[in-house]
């Protein structure tokens, strides 16, 4: 495939006259699941609904969902990119409007309230004593990223201390606009956790929360209302032409490869959050990727693969041992000597 797939324009194409070109029988936004499998009377009423407001499709009966490549990728058993050519070789398919965001918001425009925010965490680079052991014991970093890479805010009166000096600062409008209530969840159940900050040109304009108190859901936490940037994205500014780059997924898989491996390394959060233009910012590198073997790391995986090969850009690829991740690897002791 040489043209260049526009994947947002593919994700745009009507979900029921998809389902149609599929073969399937459509009434009234139903069909009949065509996961058989799961259906041990075949599915005689309909219990696969098209939602033309959000153009997914999701079977009440066996649970099954996803986007119209989801659709096609299911019902045909083929994969991302098969489906993807698929969606891109029927010109005939109704493309729906593109969405009008009314107030489109970028982690820039908020870039001081996160600065201060990270910067009121604490004055020095410290990092309490519980968070400092996670970080070296669980995740395996440096301490020499701590404090620049990683705060810890330790519970509801340390946020609330932080957000005293936000508020003096700016307005309520401007700080429920910049997402960062969205950490309030942690705070106002006592959990502690780390603070990432994403920079781009020197400048903070993301952060991300990862509870250390446990695993539990949700492990992490967006800014409300504000889709995380790549990670470590200043690191293309400081490569020459030529140079390996390597692309994960996640902040943690980041690091390591940052502080372990000595690698130039960007990080993609999650399949959603890959910008259209990713194989454009690399096109100066030698591009691998180096995803986990798990659910989030393979459908990323796909989705850079695709943005890259549609631009004809070719890209290496890592694979860690045993299908371990990153961290699970430099734990056992695994070296990166050679990546
Ligand atoms: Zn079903």
């Amino acid at each position: 495939m040489s043209e260049i797939v526009d994947l947002e324009k593919i994700k745009r194409c009507d979900i029921v006259q998809v389902a149609v070109s599929l073969g399937l029988p459509v009434k009234s936004n139903k069909t009949n699941c065509f996961n058989s499998s799961a259906h041990s009377n075949g599915d005689r009423t309909p219990s696969l609904s098209f939602d033309l407001e959000t153009n997914r499709f999701k079977c009440f009966g066996c649970n099954i969902s996803g986007d119209v490549i989801d659709l096609v990728a299911t019902y045909k058993s083929v994969n991302f990119k098969s489906a993807v050519e698929y969606l891109g070789g029927q010109d005939t398919l109704k493309k729906l409007p593109v969405k009008k965001i009314n107030n489109p918001v970028d982690g820039k425009t908020y870039s001081e309230i996160y600065e201060l925010f990270f910067q009121t965490i604490n004055n020095g680079l410290e990092v309490s004593d519980r968070a400092y052991k996670y970080c070296i014991e669980k995740r395996g970093f440096r301490d020499s990223i701590l404090g620049g890479f990683v705060k810890d805010i330790e519970g509801l009166d340390h946020y609330n201390r932080i957000m005293n000096v936000v508020r003096n600062r700016y307005s309520k409008n401007d700080i429920r606009l910049s997402g960062i209530d969205a950490f309030f969840k942690y705070a106002h159940d006592n959990i502690p956790f780390l603070v990432y900050p994403f920079y781009d040109h020197g400048k903070i304009v993301y952060l991300i929360a990862r509870r250390i108190d446990s695993n539990d859901h949700p492990k992490k936490l967006n800014l409300k209302g504000i889709s995380p940037p790549l990670f470590n994205i200043d690191t293309l500014s400081r490569l020459e032409k030529g140079s390996d780059l390597y692309i994960t997924e996640g902040i943690e898989d980041a690091l390591i490869l940052y502080t372990e491996a000595c690698v130039d390394v960007i990080g993609v959060m999650g399949v959603n959050c890959i910008p259209n233009n990713i194989a454009d910012l690399c096109k100066d590198f030698n591009v691998i990727l180096a995803f986990d073997n798990d659910k989030a790391g393979r459908e990323a995986k796909n989705v850079v693969s695709m943005l890259f090969l549609s631009s004809g850009q070719t890209v290496e690829e890592f694979v860690l041992p045993d299908g371990l991740d990153a961290t699970d690897y430099h734990l056992k002791g695994g070296s990166f000597n050679g990546i």
